[in-house]
């Protein structure tokens, strides 16, 4: 049985300040997305890649410089 990820939130580690912050994902984004949010900690703007077209979903976090 192919499990659909249930998630709706990922724990990522910020690029700037490495806090682990829960990031929301918009499972009606699609498979791929990418915005911009500002980190609760350190308030910088890091941008976020969601990939759910593998099997197991990922997310990481960039510099949005
Ligand atoms: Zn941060």
């Amino acid at each position: 049985m192919r499990r659909r990820f249930l998630e709706t939130s990922m724990a990522v580690a910020c690029p700037f300040c490495g806090e682990v912050d829960e990031v929301p994902i918009d499972e009606g984004g699609g498979a791929t997305q990418t915005y911009i949010e500002d980190c609760p900690t350190c308030c910088k703007p890091r941008s976020v890649h969601f990939d759910a077209r593998e099997d197991e979903p990922h997310m990481y976090l960039d510099r949005e410089s």
